[in-house]
């Protein structure tokens, strides 16, 4: 408990034990009075001085605002009636005391949770210094650093191992509970905790780029991008609040001043008293309450399964998928690709393999990766010059002053270049040298174990449709598509055709529901902006798709896209709950208070009672079961 909420706790205990000591003394008149006053000051003295600053600021009706009008109406109706009913006043006040308090703690609560979830701010790096270690903060850390991880301590900075072999608990950064091996030259990112071996790591990103401070970022910011839901709750608050106010007004005048009219006397107090307890009823607490807890839940919940949502808008758009779109490469398939075969004509497979890997030297595309690799020997960047990627058709370099094409078949023909096409399945990857076609390299690439069973689990969640774009060869896509169960399939697609199929597809699926796309962000940052919503793949992606993408999944898992789905539907079904549960008990003790039925007591149980139980609904969403 905080210091607020334990002042709050004390402060109900002494106005309970005031309301006893009142009732069993045998005080009469004036005396009963002051001691119920005094009581009521001790419980309500915060509402009566945040009711007044509201009035002063004009921001008039609040819930403060109703429950000084309510409690203190009912004091002045004891007082003119002479019934000494003082009791009501205070024990209204004291209800919502009680409520406020539940609800902080609630709040308060899940909050805690989820912070630990996020648990992953590093608090200080180790720095070897004259043989022994330096805890120094991590921000202070330049880029290259060689910094020291124990066993039992957490990866302040992201990095490469320079020494050491560990298995790290990725846990709080991908939701995946098996521990991960690393060794030499392995990257490591910040958040993981080291379980075994002591790692020297040199560092590779300062602190604020490191993906445990970004983490960290995306889920405190979250909570900024408001979800049409809760704009609509803050709208209907305001207008919801002035209208109560007045229909308390006029039910506590018009039905008298008939009377009056009809009988020649109206029953002042009766309506007076309906009017204050129809403005105890009408507070919207449970509503403005539960909703932005119940997305702050769903995010944290989602979060600790690794799929980071940046916005409870995000959230609402994801309930509502209806397309969902992959890329292939390093989305569906594992983006390492093994070299099957090298067909030359001039040039040594060894010459081939040279001239490749020296014109990739500088491109982050997993095909570039994996031929890097298969050259498997020292690059020396100085020899290569006038690098140009060319987006989803390869690279042109100057390597030992001799122009390099390296690309498909889109490539040679845009530099006017003769090619042999090839009949081996794989992705083919022509190579000429000065203009001269000299062969290809055939590289095939593997479907990522789960991506069966994530398109599979897709359409059990009601996935209407889902495509596959890719800049790959038709036969390649065609093959890997029906391996996993995907029908519809482009191919031979530029980063910019990618952006004009989605936006097909974005028409045709308008009005019916959003469109997910789902890439690695190498090639296609910008369909991942275009979407509705953009998911990108936390762990291989590159920065960039981070940026652009809504939602980022931590451990590159497809199936992830269904779970993340499923989550969203969980949450926005609780919110609609939510809103229907409270609205309907809300207008449902508004009538039976206007006609008399329910008193303020009541009044004050349900709107604790219901705030109580959306506060309790709302936690759920934090829990996720697994599939
Ligand atoms: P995908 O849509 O499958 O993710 P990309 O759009 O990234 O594929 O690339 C499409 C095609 O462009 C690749 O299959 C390859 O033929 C060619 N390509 C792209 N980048 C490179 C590169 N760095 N080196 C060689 N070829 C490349
Ligand atoms: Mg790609």
């Amino acid at each position: 408990m905080t210091r607020k909420q334990k002042k709050r706790l004390y402060r109900i205990l002494a106005a309970s034990a005031g309301i006893l000591l009142v009732e069993l003394l045998p005080v009469d008149g004036l005396l009963r009075l002051a001691l119920y006053l005094c009581v009521y000051f001790v419980i309500g003295s915060d509402v009566l001085s945040k009711a007044i600053r509201g009035i002063v600021n004009g921001s008039v009706f609040d819930e403060n605002f109703l429950m000084a009008v309510a409690t203190v109406g009912a004091f002045v109706l004891a007082i003119i009636t002479r019934s000494g009913d003082y009791l009501e006043g205070v024990a209204v006040m004291l209800f919502y005391q009680i409520g406020e308090l539940f609800q902080s703690c609630a709040v308060g609560k899940s909050r805690k949770n989820i912070s630990a979830l996020m648990d992953i701010r590093p608090d200080y790096a180790n720095i070897e210094k004259d043989g022994h270690l330096e805890q120094v903060d991590p921000e202070e850390v330049a880029v290259g650093t060689c910094i020291v991880v124990q066993p039992g301590e957490k990866i302040p900075l992201d990095g490469i191992v320079l020494e050491g072999k560990a298995s790290l608990n990725t846990s709080a950064l991908t939701g995946e509970s098996l521990p991960v091996d690393v060794k030499e030259g392995d990257t490591v990112i910040s958040g993981c905790i080291n379980l075994s071996g002591l790692l020297k790591i040199q560092t590779t990103k300062g602190f604020s780029e490191s993906t445990a401070a970004k983490i960290l970022d995306l889920v405190e910011n979250a909570s900024s991008r408001k979800s049409r839901t809760e704009d609509f709750i803050a709208r209907f608050a305001r207008v919801y609040t002035p209208f109560v106010c007045c229909s308390a007004l006029l039910l506590a005048l018009i039905p008298p001043v008939i009377q009056l009219l009809l009988t020649g006397n109206g029953n002042w107090m009766v309506w007076f008293y309906r009017g204050l307890s129809f403005l105890v009823v009408s507070c919207p607490c449970a509503l403005v309450i539960s909703i932005p807890l119940t997305f702050f839940a769903g995010i944290g919940g989602a979060s600790r399964e690794g799929i980071l949502v940046k916005g409870s808008n995000y959230l609402e758009a994801l309930a509502k998928a209806r397309c969902v779109v992959f890329d292939k490469t390093g989305t569906l398939t594992q983006g390492v690709f093994e070299v099957s075969g090298i067909h030359h004509n001039g040039l040594s497979e060894e010459e081939i393999l040279y001239y490749t890997a020296h014109a990739e030297c500088a491109s982050s595309h997993p095909i570039s990766k994996s031929l890097q690799k298969a050259y498997g020997k020292e690059i020396d960047r100085s020899c290569v010059s006038e690098i140009r990627e060319i987006s989803g058709q390869g690279i042109l370099a100057r390597v030992d002053g001799r122009t390099v094409a390296v690309g498909n078949d889109k490539l040679m023909r845009q530099q006017n270049l003769e090619f042999i096409p090839c009949h081996e399945p794989g992705t083919v990857i022509h190579v000429a040298v000065d203009g001269i076609y000299q062969g290809h390299i055939v590289i095939s690439d593997q479907v990522k174990p789960n991506a069966e069973s994530a398109i599979a689990q897709l359409k059990k969640v009601g996935i209407r449709r889902i495509v596959m774009l890719t800049g790959d060869s038709a036969r390649v896509a065609e093959q890997t598509a029906r391996s996993i169960g995907i029908e519809e399939v482009h191919s031979q697609l530029l980063p910019g055709d990618k952006v004009d199929e989605v936006e097909k597809l974005l028409e045709q699926t308008a009005g019916k529901g959003n469109l997910v796309f789902v890439g690695d962000g190498i090639n296609d940052a910008p369909v991942l902006t275009r979407a509705d919503i953009g998911i990108a793949m936390g762990a291989m992606g590159s920065d960039a798709a981070i940026e652009a993408a809504d939602v980022v999944l931590m451990d590159d898992n497809p199936e992830q896209v269904a779970r993340a789905i499923r989550i969203a539907r969980k949450c926005i079904g609780i919110v609609k709950q939510n809103i229907v549960f409270s609205l309907a008990v809300k207008f449902g003790c508004l009538g039976l208070v206007a006609v008399g039925i329910a008193n303020m007591w009541a009044a004050i149980f349900a709107d604790v009672g219901v705030m109580v139980l959306a506060v309790l609904n709302a936690i759920r969403a934090l829990k996720i079961r697994k599939n």
